[in-house]
């Protein structure tokens, strides 16, 4: 299903998973998920620098499973190998792409200069493809902008370009995202907003986080994170995202994306508590 037809009446779940190495875990973990019937699995594309292809072995056994929507960045890629790519997601019978950017590399691999913003990869994507187009957006601001206000002048332009839905980052404080919603809204873009849930399963996953973005820690959880042991960080970061779902329903977000990170536990017992 295109991302332009999920989002309707009843709020959709889905997931992010991200093509690790022992691929065996992202069919377990998926098999294990599978029964909160998600409306779409999400997943990830060179994050962290790391695996820069979609894997085809994967996209090919979910495929008649899972409503798969694969992230494609563009940074430093050329408009061929771009266009080859994504011809080759439709090949595969793919209706959905999440454009990114991606990260700015640190190192000194050949970039090549043809798409400097996500927004140039939905315009290529709309006029090359006939897939449905998801973006990021971000709650508290983009790393590298100067304020919420230009990176919103920025997600728009993706909208009108032909982005069907957003997906933001993590957030901890519900409040930087019900203004963004409204933000986003008094600019006139209508298209779904997904808040995007990341349950806290560590210190360091949660220090590593919100060292890469622009996201803030409630005094609440960095309290916790010094002083909770792991197991009870675990189920103090089930009930915390618990919450924060239960007040998106109550706000009227149409989906949840859970960020997974290849687990099930967390994402599993936040659902259990909120459905
Ligand atoms: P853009 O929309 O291009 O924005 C990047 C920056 O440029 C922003 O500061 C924006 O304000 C600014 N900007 C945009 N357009 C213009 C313009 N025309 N002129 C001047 N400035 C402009 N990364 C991965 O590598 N792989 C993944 O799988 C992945 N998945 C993600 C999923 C989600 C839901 C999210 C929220 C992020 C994901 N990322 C992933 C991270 C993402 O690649 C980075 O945050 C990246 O730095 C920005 O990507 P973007 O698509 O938001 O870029």
């Amino acid at each position: 299903m295109r991302l332009n037809e999920i989002y309707k009446e009843k709020l959709q779940i889905s997931f992010e998973m991200f093509p690790e190495e022992n691929i065996s875990n992202v069919y377990n973990v998926l098999a294990e998920l599978k029964k909160y019937n998600p409306s779409l699995v999400s997943l990830t594309y060179g994050a962290g620098g790391k695996n820069k292809e979609f894997s085809k072995e994967i996209i090919t056994n979910l495929k008649s499973e899972f409503n798969l929507m694969p992230h494609f960045t563009c940074i430093c890629n050329s408009k061929e190998n771009v266009e080859k790519d994504i011809v080759t997601l439709e090949n595969l019978g793919i209706k959905n792409i999440l454009a990114l950017r991606g990260d700015v590399p640190e190192n000194n691999d050949i970039c090549y200069l043809d798409f400097k913003h996500a927004s140039d990869l939905v315009e290529f994507i709309k006029h090359k493809t006939d897939l449905s187009i998801g973006v990021a957006g971000y709650p508290e601001g983009h790393i590298e902008s100067p304020d919420l206000d230009t990176d919103l002048k920025y997600l728009k332009q993706k909208v009108d370009l032909g982005a069907d839905v957003i997906y933001t980052q993590l957030f901890f404080n519900n409040d930087k995202f019900y203004s963004f919603v409204e933000k986003v809204r008094k600019l006139g873009i209508e298209k779904p907003v997904i808040p995007g849930i990341m349950p806290i399963i560590s210190a360091k996953q949660v220090n590593k986080m919100t060292s890469l973005a622009r996201i803030e820690v409630p005094k609440i959880i960095s309290e916790k994170l010094e002083k909770y042991s792991s197991s009870d960080l675990k189920e103090f970061g089930v009930e915390y995202a618990s919450k924060q779902c239960e007040g998106l329903i109550d706000f009227g977000v149409k989906g949840l994306h859970f960020y997974t990170l290849n687990k099930s536990y967390s994402t599993s017992k936040i659902l259990d508590n909120i459905l």
